[in-house]
């Protein structure tokens, strides 16, 4: 048996306020007329948070589209531009949501690598290292500040680019960043990191190494979204711990059915991951019974609606592509369900699933 060997983020900040330390962070990574490029969450566009940015010289703020997730096509045109406006830069700098740090990340790597980021979807396909780069979440729960990967959708599948070059080498985690996440989009965002947990505590790969992480982070989830009344600056310190120890959990497993089945509905629908977990968690009782109850009694708590239906009149067509590219995720359906998942994650066993969404 080989044990994964994994690249960790390089450096990271934690603490209210840890924001204002960006310049002095950012300062030995410059190189003589080479730019720092700001990739920031369309939604700060106009907000304080601009405006604290520590620009130097010829750095450049860009705001992200994150409108729909991350596609190869739009990490291309973001390297290419860059590298016809300055040939080389400094780093890259994401702030936002998973999305935004997915980009920085790709973005980061394709600074360097020839071709198209689509050539590279997959694990451990990418070349070259890339320029330097720092990601600083504004919403927590996906963990892309601490995995290996970047998830992008290319003209034939949503695969990341998994590598040892693709982690950061800094982050900078501020809770001050995510007071302002909408109810909704918190909560989402939020489930993503609580699905990790389940999925990690009740796969077949778990070890001593996820179980500290996964547990921890499960305890913080709870804390925040199940023992809470009103929402609070703490709530905030410790969903960005829960993130952070979801994405050490899985780094050393696997996620397992919600994301398996999440992915399909992603490829066709372009449902977004947080809530495309969360419409598929609400019917995973025979696979998670406790994690599902509990994810259910959170919903109800925090008095958030997930969308029912959205396979409704869908093709065979359309159905038969969901199932492909959910159960392309191989590694996810083994840790779930074990070495035989084939013959329990039957063609028409995931249908019937796929039906009930
Ligand atoms: P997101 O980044 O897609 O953002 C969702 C929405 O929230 C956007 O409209 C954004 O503008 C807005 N937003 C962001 N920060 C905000 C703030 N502080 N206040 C108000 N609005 C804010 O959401 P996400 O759930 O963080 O990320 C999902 C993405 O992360 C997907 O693309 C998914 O594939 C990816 N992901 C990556 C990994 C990984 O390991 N690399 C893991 C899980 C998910
Ligand atoms: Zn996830």
């Amino acid at each position: 048996m080989a044990f994964r060997n994994f690249k960790m983020v390089g450096f990271v900040i934690y603490g209210r306020g840890s924001f204002n330390q960006l310049d002095e962070i950012l300062a030995p990574q410059r190189k003589e007329g080479k730019p720092m490029i700001f990739l920031v969450d369309h939604f700060f566009e106009g907000k304080p948070l601009v405006n604290r940015i520590p620009l130097r010289g010829n750095d450049k703020v860009i705001f992200a589209d994150v409108t729909h997730e991350p596609k190869t096509t739009y990490v291309d045109k973001l390297a290419n531009s860059l590298k016809e406006e300055f040939g080389t830069v400094s780093g890259i700098i994401g702030i936002g949501g998973g999305s935004t740090m997915d980009l920085a990340k790709a973005v980061s790597l394709m600074m360097n690598n020839p071709g198209s980021s689509a050539d590279y979807q997959g694990w451990d396909l990418v070349k070259y290292p890339g320029v330097y780069k720092a990601g600083i979440p504004t919403l927590s729960g996906t963990g892309a500040e601490v995995s290996r990967t970047t998830v992008l959708t290319g003209p034939t599948r949503k695969l990341g680019m998994n590598s040892d070059f693709t982690p950061f080498d800094q982050i900078v985690l501020d809770p001050e960043l995510i007071k302002d996440a909408p109810v909704n989009q918190r909560f989402y965002t939020g489930m993503d990191c609580y699905i990790h947990c389940i999925e990690s505590l009740e796969g077949t790969y778990l070890n001593e190494f996820s179980k500290s992480y996964g547990e921890k982070a499960l305890q913080l989830c709870r804390e925040v979204f199940v023992n809470k009344d009103n929402w609070d600056e703490e709530c905030d310190d410790k969903l960005m711990m829960a993130s952070y120890a979801g994405g050490m959990s899985i780094a050393y497993s696997q996620v397992g059915v919600a994301h398996a089945v999440s992915y399909g509905l992603s490829y066709l629908l372009g449902t977004k991951h947080g809530i495309g977990n969360c419409i598929v968690m609400n019917h995973l009782e025979e696979y998670y019974p406790a994690g599902v109850k509990e994810f259910k009694y959170m919903v109800e708590k925090n008095k958030i609606e997930i969308p029912t239906g959205i396979c409704k009149g869908l093709s065979d067509e359309d159905f038969d592509k969901m199932i492909n590219v959910s159960l392309g995720m191989k590694p996810l359906w083994e840790n779930a369900l074990g070495k035989d998942w084939e013959k329990v994650m039957t063609r028409e066993k995931l249908r019937g699933l796929f039906e009930k969404l």
